[in-house]
């Protein structure tokens, strides 16, 4: 169910406002799976200081308010960085994950379950993307 509350960006960092952890990074470096966090925590220096020496979008998954046309993935509408995760990217999941942002989640607001059944394999920051992951990274 969605609500009426302005979109939350699933793929955020670190320094915006209001930001939370909703998700950890689990799996492995050519197959990461995120884990969802039963309950999303405010980000803080403390949070972001336990992923050192790593970046922290490297280690968790990070939400906040949409930025939309301070982002370079907003086209005015949409959020085009979902609309190519979800061409180009396989579902990795049966069911839908237990994520607790899906009410405020763009990425879900805006391509539904399909979204949500490859977020699982999506890491913010990644070390070594696919071809295909950089090629929807670029705006
Ligand atoms: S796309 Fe779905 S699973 Fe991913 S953050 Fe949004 S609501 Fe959660």
């Amino acid at each position: 169910m969605q609500s009426s509350r302005p979109p939350l960006c699933p793929s955020a960092q670190p320094g915006m406002v209001n930001c939370v952890a909703f998700g950890v990074i689990q799996g492995t470096s050519t197959e990461p799976r995120v884990a969802w966090i039963e309950r999303p925590i405010p980000v803080t220096e403390d949070l972001l200081a336990l992923t050192g020496p790593v970046p922290p979008t490297q280690v968790l998954r990070l939400a906040a308010p949409c930025q939309e046309d301070a982002c370079c993935h907003f086209d005015g509408t949409d959020c085009q960085l979902a609309a190519k995760l979800v061409q180009i990217l396989p579902s990795v999941v049966g069911s839908l994950p237990a994520c607790q942002i899906r009410p405020d989640c763009r990425w879900f607001r805006q391509e539904g379950n399909a979204a949500c059944e490859r977020c699982p394999q999506i890491v913010t920051y990644y070390v070594n993307p696919t071809e295909e992951l950089s090629w929807a990274a670029t705006p």
